[in-house]
């Protein structure tokens, strides 16, 4: 007979409590003495969650790896474009989230080892951590339109990451003679603020109108449908009579292929040879996405909507532009909600807690002329393993509203756009 000790039942409970409690211990204890949270990415989604991690625990040691010293933000680009607005009221720096006690390393993220837990930068410096949160926006994807690498976008201007693109097709427009015709490619969902690119046709027309009446504007659109559609038109009609035309995906607007050499782009029906092009490629989570294992085979994150966790690989979250958000839109608002959400469930977690599911807003304002605002808002919740879209919340803005209230949406997304880059540059 075994005459070895067999424990009790209420010593194994015993045993079970002790390691549960120095499991609690020592997680605290690692919150307390100062986890590592790593995030790759300072834009509207990185920067906000660095800057939340630091305000939820201050013990918290979080640092912040960005490639460029200074981010030059996408929404208002479009008033870039169109002339209204300088590339300068764009741009900001990292001060103030460094003095917030932010480590912030200006480098590229070269690598990711989600075994050991490392993120490697581009001068070979390897940086440990508990957690990983990528916020790396989108890279486009040259060459799945047959035609379109990184030599054309510099005759055919994507300008969908603001910075020099954005001035090249301003620079552009204001070297075309009037009379001549614009083209904006419009890609197939998902991508980069649904509306932007209507918003961007809508600001072209506004200064086509004003200082080149002759031109006009034509949109080769992949799609039938798109965000705030009813509003655009109709404004349209209104503002731009006969100035711009939309070519749908069932009309054959979807564009197959492009040559720089001739500003040609070509549809299954025809060819549109254009003064100045401007093309949106199909896009897809930034590279350093991929290099974590973290994308799947659409090319973005898949995630748990309640923590922002990778399906893919453990320990590390996705938010903003990168992950696939359900019903939620890619934006800077979208991120930006995102980044509060993420940063308090990695709280929680490395604090051996359960995160709450959250209650995420998006609101995505759009000029149609620069006194002429529409907007579209929605309510998402973890749902079925997704982000849904909360039914009955939100809307848009009305379609008969007179002039004072689109003048008035219009100055709301100039306050919306100064709080937000207050809240996530300081
Ligand atoms: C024309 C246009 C108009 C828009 N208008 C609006 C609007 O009105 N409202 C709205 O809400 N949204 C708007 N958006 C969308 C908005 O810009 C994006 O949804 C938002 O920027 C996404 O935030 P993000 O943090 O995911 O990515 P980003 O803001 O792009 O930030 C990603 C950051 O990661 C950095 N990065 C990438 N890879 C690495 C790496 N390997 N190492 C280090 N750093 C890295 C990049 O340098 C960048 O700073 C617009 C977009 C466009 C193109």
């Amino acid at each position: 007979m075994d005459n070895k000790h067999r424990p009790t039942r209420r010593e194994l409970i015993g045993v079970a409590a002790t390691v549960a409690m120095s499991l609690a211990v020592s997680r605290r204890a690692i919150a307390q003495a100062g986890a590592r949270v790593i995030v790759i990415g300072g834009g509207f989604g990185g920067a906000s969650c660095a800057r939340a991690l630091k305000q939820l625990n201050p013990l918290l040691q979080v640092t912040l790896v960005e490639q460029n010293p200074t981010f030059t933000a996408c929404p208002f680009s479009n008033d870039v474009i169109a002339g209204d607005r300088s590339i300068k009221q764009q741009q900001f720096g990292y001060e103030k989230v460094a003095s917030g006690g932010v480590t912030v390393v200006a480098q590229a993220a070269t690598k990711v080892d989600t075994s050991a837990r490392t993120v490697t930068v581009a001068d070979g410096s390897v940086l440990a951590y508990d957690r990983l949160v990528l916020a790396p926006g989108i890279d486009l994807r040259f060459n799945a339109l047959p035609g379109y690498d990184e030599a054309a976008s510099e005759k055919m201007p994507h300008a969908w990451k603001a910075g020099e693109q954005t001035l090249l097709l301003r620079r552009q427009l204001e070297a075309m003679e009037d009379g001549g015709v614009v083209a904006i490619a419009v890609p197939a969902n998902p991508y980069r603020c649904p509306p932007g690119p209507y918003e961007r046709a809508s600001l072209i027309a506004h200064y086509l109108k004003t200082k080149k009446p002759r031109s006009k504007l034509i949109i080769l659109d992949a799609k039938d449908a798109f965000s705030k559609q009813h509003l655009f038109e109709s404004a349209w009609k209104e503002l731009y009579p006969g100035l711009i035309e939309r070519v749908s995906l069932s009309q054959g607007g979807k564009v197959a292929s492009v040559d720089s050499s001739t500003n040609t782009l070509v549809t299954d029906f025809g060819k549109h040879t254009v003064q100045v092009a401007n093309v949106i490629p199909p896009q897809r989570a930034g590279r350093i996405a991929e290099i974590a294992g973290a994308t799947d085979k659409s090319g973005w994150c898949s995630i748990d909507p309640v923590t922002f966790e990778s399906k893919q690989v453990s320990n590390v979250h996705i938010i903003g532009d990168a992950c696939i958000a359900g019903g939620m839109p890619k934006s800077a608002f979208s991120a930006n909600a995102q980044a509060k959400a993420c940063a308090a469930a990695v709280v929680t977690l490395l604090a051996g807690g359960t995160p709450t599911p959250p209650k995420l807003i998006n609101t995505c304002y759009s000029l149609v002329a620069p006194d002429y605002g529409i907007s579209v808002a929605g309510v998402y919740q973890p749902k079925n393993g997704l982000l849904a879209d909360t039914e009955g919340a939100g809307g848009v803005s009305p379609l008969d509203a007179p002039h004072e209230f689109r003048e008035r949406e219009a100055a709301y997304a100039r306050s919306w756009f100064d709080t937000i880059t207050a809240e996530v540059f300081g």
